[in-house]
């Protein structure tokens, strides 16, 4: 009998420790999120050009960093918003997107910064709001044998989320499109007028950890994928976001095509912030709202 009311008085003291771990660790993690009302909205930037203009709009900002990560957070109009610096390229943007959606719990996630153009009629300082992204990178070339060279014209697309497995699955020769979240685009289609420097137009966002310079090949992609534009984040983001289900929107603008002689211009990393931030705000009283 003492025996048994010992167990039994163990067993509830092991489920109050439990209780008392999972209740502070929850509040815990609730403390690292902005406080007050609502789930940060993430907004993301490649380089320093990229990300500390609108880093500098917030109020109440503290950074924090996780690896090469820099985090600011701090408020817009009273709400929740932090800009992270994620570094160029596919894998620190994966990285970058994957520990932000753990630590802060984003209620949507914005991937913006400069792109070059894949269409002739976007020019520098035009806008692309991505209704898809997709990744430019992920091929599977041809089979060709010893001194029978090599065409990239010939290389298929390769969809590394269509299975688990390995080996040749005709499933996986195809575009995997990220498709843009659609109350993030209507909050950036009900601002485009007030962006002056250029046209905000909605499209195909690619994305490699690649800087295309051969017009041949660039107007592949345009033709065979719909590109509008090649950046190197964007579908690295879209794709954890999708794996976390967290709404995604890429906006990218032109620094420079290669298609219609548009040269680089890196003040063009400014100018998407100002209209990333209109975007962030009408997204903002959408989800007060609600
Ligand atoms: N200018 C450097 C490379 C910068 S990496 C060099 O030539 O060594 C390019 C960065 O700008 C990435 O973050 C990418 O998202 C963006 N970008 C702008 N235009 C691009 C283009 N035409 N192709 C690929 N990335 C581009």
């Amino acid at each position: 009998m003492n025996n048994i009311m010992f167990k039994k008085s163990t067993l509830f003291a092991a489920i109050a420790v439990l209780l008392l771990a999972v209740f502070s660790g929850f509040n815990g993690k609730k403390e690292t999120v902005v406080e007050g009302a609502g789930r940060p909205i993430l907004i993301q930037g490649p380089m320093p050009i990229e990300a500390e203009n609108f880093a500098q709009k917030l109020e109440k900002v503290k950074v924090e960093k996780s690896g090469t990560f820099v985090f600011y957070k701090g408020k817009l109009n009273n709400y929740p918003v932090i800009v992270v610096k994620t570094g160029k390229g596919m894998e620190n943007t994966a990285a970058a997107t994957a520990v932000a959606i753990e630590k802060y719990n984003p209620i949507a996630i914005i991937n913006q910064g400069t792109s070059g153009g894949h269409d002739p009629s976007l020019n520098v300082f035009d806008i692309v709001l991505g209704k898809r992204t997709t990744n430019i990178g992920s091929l599977k070339t041809e089979t060709k044998n010893v001194k029978e060279g090599m065409d990239p014209s010939q290389w298929i697309p390769m969809d590394l989320m269509a299975s688990e497995g390995s080996g040749s699955d005709p499933n996986a020769e195809k575009v995997r499109y990220y498709e843009g979240d659609k109350d993030l685009l209507a909050a950036a289609n009900a601002v485009k007028d007030k962006y002056t420097k250029g046209k905000v137009v909605e499209g195909t966002i690619g994305s490699a950890d690649v800087w295309n310079n051969e017009v041949d090949r660039i107007k592949w992609f345009h033709e065979k994928y719909g590109t509008s534009v090649e950046e190197m984040e964007g579908a690295a983001a879209a794709q954890i976001a999708d794996a976390y289900k967290v709404p995604f929107l890429g906006i990218r603008i032109l620094s420079n095509n290669k298609t219609n002689g548009g040269a680089y211009n890196p003040n063009t990393a400014a100018a998407n912030q100002e209209y990333v931030y209109e975007v962030v705000k009408k997204y903002i009283s959408t989800i007060q709202s609600k």
